[in-house]
């Protein structure tokens, strides 16, 4: 074989790097090197590599049963939607593999409610700087131009507005084609820019007064992130419908799509549909990982954690006040703006063994396995602090 290049389509640039194996908050490379890991496959394995229970679980069920389709009963699915959406109102959830899809299925359900219920309403409000995921729709979705660019005709139907500023939304909302709003509760890939509580309730107050749809994306900020099992707990609201993805299957793909109990009619049969959604494999696995990370114990035990994050990075930001200029975030759902482009400390980071992952050109991001002790925070923040000091040394 060439190289991964003459066969791979290059949609990522990718870092030169290959893992083999992992262990709690640890990978290791195809040479044998030790990374301690701050982005968790972008928000994806909360419990960290090789948990011996989800190894358990997944190697049982592999032995009973793989795949069966929705056209039968999955015992699994039905006790993981029941996990996640017991604790949190009554409603009713949709399996897919993706957040894009779960966002997709959220999209197509808007549009539904918007011709039975709202007189063919079809717009939807979401935010710039934005992100929804890579599909067709939801990269109209996506309030960046860099994610649309050169995709055009779109798929019509989103106004944008610009993240907390209610006004602006407000005045968007009242127009008659317009059936909701889908917004992230912290916008992830625009830089870890997090919503206010009191934007986000104005936003429930008008939209239920109006009949109209609180679309919430958690497909990074959910299943623990932040602290909360859900970030709209902590934003003191109940969405109509929200989007979970990447924590969810600790790496297994899964996407859920969760909808009110009293308009989740509406989607009826035939709507919609996934060959592979929630199947017997991924959710068996994924049951487990929600139930564990929905524990009281284990949530307090994040925002604790994520206080501590959020300390030591205030620490550092005392040090460096020329080249960190802001530290955001909620949990463990962080970042750091910096004065310059943060590509050159990642390359740095990732040869001294700590993976870090930079967003909107001059954040760097940190979304950590939800099982980091502060030891393991503390050796990432050395680390990084090393590289902050040969910057300053160099720019002196
Ligand atoms: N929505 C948000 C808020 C995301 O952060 C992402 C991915 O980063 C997506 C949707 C798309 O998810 P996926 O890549 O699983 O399709």
């Amino acid at each position: 074989m060439k190289n991964h290049k003459d066969y791979i389509l290059q949609t990522y640039n990718r870092y030169d790097i290959s893992f083999t194996s992992g262990d709690g908050v640890y990978l290791y490379d195809t040479n044998g090197k030790k990374y301690i890991d701050m982005l968790a496959g972008i928000g994806v394995c909360s419990l960290g590599y090789s948990d011996k229970e989800l190894i358990k679980i997944l190697t049982e069920q592999s032995k009973k049963i793989w795949h069966t389709s929705n056209l039968f009963n999955i015992k699994t699915q039905e006790e993981l939607a029941y996990e996640i959406i017991s604790s949190l109102f009554p409603g009713k959830v949709f399996f897919s593999n993706s957040g894009a899809e779960a966002n997709e299925a959220a999209i197509k359900f808007a549009r539904l409610y918007g011709n039975k219920v709202l007189n063919g309403a079809y717009k939807i409000i979401t935010a710039t700087n934005s992100f929804h995921g890579r599909t067709y729709a939801t990269i109209s979705a996506t309030g960046q131009e860099k994610v649309k660019k050169d995709f055009e005709p779109l798929c019509p139907g989103f106004i944008f507005v610009e993240y907390n500023n209610f006004e602006e939304l407000d005045t968007q909302l009242k127009n008659n084609d317009v059936v909701g709003v889908m917004l992230e509760p912290i916008q992830g890939e625009g830089g870890i820019i997090t919503g206010s509580n009191e934007y986000f309730q104005l936003i429930r107050k008008t939209t239920r007064e109006q009949n109209k749809l609180l679309i919430l994306d958690e497909v990074q900020s959910g299943v623990g992130r932040t602290g909360d099992f859900y970030t709209f707990q902590g934003l003191g609201i109940q969405p109509d419908i929200f989007t979970s993805a990447k924590g969810i299957g600790n790496g297994l793909p899964i996407g859920a799509t969760i909808i009110r109990e009293e308009i989740s009619d509406i989607m009826g049969a035939g709507k919609h549909g996934s060959t592979f959604g929630g199947n017997p494999l991924v959710t068996s696995v994924a049951l487990e990982v929600v139930k564990r990370i929905k524990s009281q114990k284990f949530l307090k035990n994040v925002r604790e954690k994520g206080k501590y994050f959020k300390e030591q990075l205030t620490k550092l930001q005392l040090l460096y006040p020329d080249i960190i200029l802001e530290i955001r975030g909620k949990g463990l759902m962080l970042g750091i703006v910096l004065s310059v482009t943060c590509n050159d400390i990642v390359n740095k980071s990732l040869s001294k063994g700590l993976i870090i992952n930079c967003t909107a050109n001059k954040v760097i991001r940190f979304l950590p396995p939800l099982i980091i002790s502060k030891e393991e925070i503390n050796k990432g923040i050395s680390i990084l602090s090393q590289i902050l000091a040969e910057i300053k040394e160099k720019n002196k």
